[in-house]
């Protein structure tokens, strides 16, 4: 009989051991965090991820639980040099390792090319899916390549007409002195 896995309460352990594999696609919206980088925009754009469980015996015979976690989402941001919508696709490629205690993974995780984790039985997948996703966001958002020709184009239109709404102090003496002369 096989075991069911939830992927928000994850049994880390029995996960790895069945070698078991999650995977899933979610709607961003269950993604508040991720969400919150967009200002609200892309509810209905889709998180992928898969998880895979595996258990191995080190050389000093100790079992070590593993999750081998693959996501990817395409978010909807603002470019911070022509300000324009911009899509970035992030993909994460992640191990992390299990262990007993919240000290030993603080020991081992400064170590380790993984990351180290505290074994759950209660594990949320979708947070880690979250997090990583997050880590994985560019600083600064930009396009490879601005569509700048159209932006600029706007931006010089925008600036003469400011340009041209300003009012100006020496046409306006102007005026009061002909006026004083009507
Ligand atoms: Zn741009």
């Amino acid at each position: 009989m096989s075991i069911e896995f939830q992927a928000r309460h994850l049994d880390v352990s029995a996960f790895a051991q069945a070698g078991a594999t999650l995977r899933g696609s979610d709607l961003l919206s269950n993604y508040e965090r991720l969400l919150e980088e967009c200002s609200g925009q892309g509810v209905d754009r889709q998180v992928h991820w898969e998880v895979r469980g595996a258990q191995q015996t080190d050389a000093s015979g100790h079992v070590r639980v593993w999750l081998h976690l693959t996501a990817g989402v395409s978010l909807p941001l603002t470019c911070q040099r022509c300000l324009g919508p911009v899509d970035m696709d992030l993909e994460v490629v992640r191990d992390f390792r299990f262990v007993a205690t919240e000290a030993q993974a603080e020991a081992e995780d400064e170590e380790s090319e993984e990351d180290v984790l505290v074994l759950s039985r209660d594990f949320d997948l979708q947070a880690l899916v979250e997090d990583e996703l997050l880590m994985a966001l560019p600083l600064v958002p930009r396009h490879a390549i601005c569509p700048t020709e159209v932006k600029l184009a706007v931006q010089d239109a925008d600036f003469e007409a400011a340009q041209q709404a300003q009012p100006k102090p020496f046409a306006a003496l102007a005026g009061l002195k002909t006026g004083r002369k009507d």
